[in-house]
C-alpha cells in the first residue's frame, strides 16, 4: 500500500532528491512519453543528476517530440543505484518491466491517473480524473510555481491531447482545455503537433489495409474487431490508432484489436465507446487502463484470446 503524497509533497521530494530515473510503461505512449521527458528536462535545468528510462524502444512515430533522445533502455545484469525511482502514467509495477529490477532505488514515487491502480509504491500521486499523467504535470509545476520553456510546454501538450484524443474523449474537462491554453502561451505550436500526430508512415498505411479485411462483428453488431495476426505483425510499426477503425462505427460499443506480438501472446487493446467498463476486462486478464481504454496480454492462440474477450464481453453486454 503506497503513501498518498499532495502536490507540494511530491515537489519536495523532487527538489531533496539528487539523483533520479524516471520510468514509464512499456509500448510507450504520447502521455507516458510526454510527460516523462518534460519533467525530466525541467529537473536536469536544476542541476539534478536524470535518466529517463523505458523497458522498450521508442517507436519512430514519437521522434518530433523535444528531448525524446534522452529516453534510454537500460541494460540487463547492471543496477542503478539511486535517490528516487519514479514512474509515470503505469498503475503496476509489471508494467515497466525489468526497470523494476535493475534500480535499486532508495524511494519509488508513482505518479498516474489510471483507475486500476495497483499502490505498490512507496509514494502515490493518484488522480484518476485526469485526463493524463501530462494534466498531473501542468498541476504538479503550477502549485510549484515551475515555469515550463516552450519544450516541456509541448512534450506536456503531447502527453494531453494524446490521452484525449486531442479534446474527443470524455475524460476532457474545462481544465483539460484551460492547462493546454496555458501551454499554448509558453509557445505550443497545435499545428506542427497535430500534423506529427496525423502523419502516419507509408509502413503503417499498409499494414492497415491489411488489418482491415479481418474487421469482424460481434453481438449483432454491439462489438467489432480486428486483428494482427503473428505473419503481420512488426515491431517497428506504429499501430496504436488502428483500434479506432473498429471503434467508430454506427451501432459498436466496445472495440478491440488483438495482436499476436508472438503466435501465442496476445496483445489485447479494449475501447468503449459509452456503457461498457473496459478496464474491467482488461483486468481479468491481468490488464488495467482506464474505463473507456484499456488493454491487458493473453498468453494463448490469437483465435483463442480472441474467444476469451467475447466471452468476458458477453458477459456485461
Ligand atoms: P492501449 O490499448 O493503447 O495499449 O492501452 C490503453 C490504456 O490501457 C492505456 O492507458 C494503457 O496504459 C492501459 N494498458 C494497456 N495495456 C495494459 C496492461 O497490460 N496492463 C495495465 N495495467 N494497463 C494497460
Ligand atoms: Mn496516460
Amino acid at each position: 500500500m503506497s503513501k498518498e503524497l499532495t502536490l507540494k509533497e511530491v515537489g519536495s521530494m523532487f527538489m531533496e532528491a539528487q539523483s533520479l530515473i524516471l520510468c514509464f510503461h512499456v509500448n510507450p505512449d504520447g502521455d507516458a512519453l510526454g510527460s516523462s521527458v518534460g519533467l525530466a528536462r525541467f529537473l536536469k535545468q536544476q542541476g539534478k543528476d536524470v535518466r529517463v528510462f523505458v523497458d522498450d524502444v521508442v517507436n519512430d512515430f514519437y521522434k518530433f517530440m523535444p528531448d525524446i533522445e534522452m529516453v534510454e533502455r537500460p541494460e540487463v545484469g547492471t543496477t542503478y543505484d539511486v535517490d528516487l525511482l519514479v514512474v509515470l502514467d503505469a498503475s503496476s509495477k509489471d508494467r515497466i518491466g525489468v526497470v523494476g529490477e535493475c534500480v535499486k532505488a532508495k524511494t519509488i514515487l508513482n505518479i498516474d491517473h489510471h483507475v486500476s491502480n495497483t499502490k505498490f509504491a512507496d509514494y502515490l500521486y493518484l488522480d484518476t480524473i485526469a485526463a493524463a499523467t501530462g494534466e498531473i504535470m501542468c498541476d504538479l509545476f503550477e502549485s510549484m510555481g515551475w515555469a515550463t520553456d516552450e519544450k516541456v510546454a509541448t512534450l506536456f501538450y503531447t502527453a494531453i491531447i494524446m490521452d484525449c484524443g486531442s479534446f474527443k474523449f470524455s475524460c476532457t474537462r474545462p481544465k483539460t482545455m484551460r492547462m493546454a491554453a496555458k501551454l499554448l502561451e509558453c509557445g505550443v505550436q497545435p499545428d506542427d503537433i497535430a500534423e506529427a500526430i496525423d502523419t502516419q508512415k507509408r509502413s503503417t498505411m499498409e499494414l492497415l489495409t491489411k488489418v482491415l479485411p479481418t474487421l469482424t462483428f460481434a453481438y449483432g453488431g454491439r462489438v467489432a474487431y480486428i486483428a494482427i495476426t503473428n505473419d503481420l505483425y512488426d515491431k517497428s510499426v506504429h499501430t496504436d490508432n488502428f483500434v479506432n477503425y473498429a471503434r467508430y462505427i454506427e451501432g459498436v460499443d466496445v472495440a478491440f484489436m488483438v495482436k499476436a506480438v508472438e503466435s501465442s501472446v496476445i496483445r489485447v487493446s479494449l475501447r468503449s465507446n459509452k456503457t461498457v467498463d473496459v478496464s474491467e476486462i482488461a483486468l481479468g486478464f491481468g490488464g488495467g487502463g482506464h474505463k473507456r481504454a484499456s488493454g491487458c496480454t493473453i498468453y494463448a492462440s490469437i483465435e483463442e484470446a480472441i474467444k476469451q474477450v467475447l466471452d468476458a464481453l458477453g458477459k456485461v453486454l
